[in-house]
């Protein structure tokens, strides 16, 4: 058979580029209002507040009280890497803040509508406006603002018919949302939280700070997870694991669960580790006589360059180093705490 000529090879569009690299970066709503809600935090909020509707294909609004986004830096805002917390590669090895890439606030744009109001301390008046793919609709409008910075997303993934389509479950994706919320708001308990349907009296997620762990986890996942939980520290200074450390509360014998609920912070970050939650499932399933699946709150601390951030697009994984050691550790603790909480209540139970 004779061969065929090559196709040949196009740069593309930069407008395609931008919106192929933006339905990387989110996903589905929750991850744009993961995002939103990391931006609130790192502009240093005391409250933060979504509002939902549609599960976030119509309408994603997150309102914060922090220190806001000064007028001059409105008009490149939500263009593709420009950011306040980056500025060297080096940076990113001791990076704190959550974002560090400027691409979330641009991405949303080239897959969404996305309306800016904001107000920074000492101005009488806040300013309000609008993005397309990138770039500021009009001027930025004065308005009365209180504090803080409210960003709204409308009519996401209004150009992305298949991403739509599959995302048709508006109930499903709530439900992420609001597990999302939880889960900041059990870490952050300085800050308030909350998260409700456009329109509802009640918040599904409803959280005020500052508080106690115990009583944010109660406040959030309930009476029931709060009252079987028990505190976890962990702390290594030896050669392959310093600088380690973790602190937490899991699940005792009496918790009752058909699903685990891990929540897992590394240096502050919300993050997955599968193999972290599969070798903490097999010490309980080993060790509790009736084995429930367990409920997991974890903070990990480790030096800042021994974790690699910039491994996933939306940031949900990180990779670290030692990471077989780390969870050997760990695996270790929740196994003897697990043990002595069970000769306790054997003991108990004998009396
Ligand atoms: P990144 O967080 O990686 O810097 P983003 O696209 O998420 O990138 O945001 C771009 C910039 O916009 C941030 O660096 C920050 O300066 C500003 N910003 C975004 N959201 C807020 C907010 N809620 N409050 C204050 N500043 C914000
Ligand atoms: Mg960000």
């Amino acid at each position: 058979v004779p061969c065929k000529e090559p196709p040949k090879i196009l740069r593309l569009d930069e407008s395609v580029v931008n919106r192929i690299a933006a339905g990387e970066v989110i996903q589905r709503p929750v991850s744009a209002i993961k995002e939103l809600v990391e931006n609130s935090l790192d502009a240093q909020s005391t409250s933060v507040n979504v509002v939902v509707k549609d599960g976030g294909l119509k309408l994603i609004q997150v309102s914060d009280d922090g220190h806001g986004i000064r007028y001059e830096d409105l008009p490149i805002l939500c263009e593709r890497h420009t950011t306040s917390k980056l500025s060297t590669f080096e940076d990113l090895q001791s990076i704190k803040s959550m974002g560090f890439r400027g691409e979330a606030l641009a991405s949303m744009t080239y897959v969404g509508h996305v309306t800016v109001t904001t107000i920074t301390k000492g101005q009488l008046h806040g300013y309000r406006v609008s993005y397309r793919d990138g770039v500021m609709e009009h001027e930025p409008k004065p308005c009365a603002a209180v504090k803080g910075t409210q960003i709204t997303v409308e009519n996401l993934f209004y150009n992305m018919t298949a991403r739509r389509k599959t995302l048709q479950n508006a109930s499903d994706d709530y439900t992420k949302i609001v597990d999302l919320l939880s889960r900041f708001a059990i870490h952050h308990i300085n800050i308030s939280f909350s998260c409700r349907k456009h329109g509802a009296a009640r918040a599904d997620v409803h959280s005020v700070g500052p508080t106690s762990r115990l009583d944010a986890i109660r406040t959030v996942y309930g009476a029931s997870v709060a009252r079987n939980l028990m505190k976890i520290e962990v702390s290594e200074n030896d050669e392959a694991c310093s600088g380690f450390k973790m602190d937490g509360l899991i699940s005792n014998s009496n918790y009752v669960a058909k699903k685990i609920t891990m929540v897992l912070f590394i240096n502050g970050r919300m993050v997955e580790c599968s193999a972290l939650k599969r070798a903490i499932e097999i010490v309980y399933a080993a060790t509790l006589p009736k084995a429930s699946k367990p409920f997991i709150y974890m903070s990990i601390i480790l030096p800042p360059e021994h974790v690699d951030v910039n491994v996933h697009p939306t940031k949900k994984e990180v990779s670290l180093l030692n990471q077989e050691v780390i969870i050997e550790r760990i695996q270790s603790a929740v196994e003897s705490k697990l043990r002595s909480s069970n000769d306790t209540r054997a003991f108990q139970e004998q009396d």
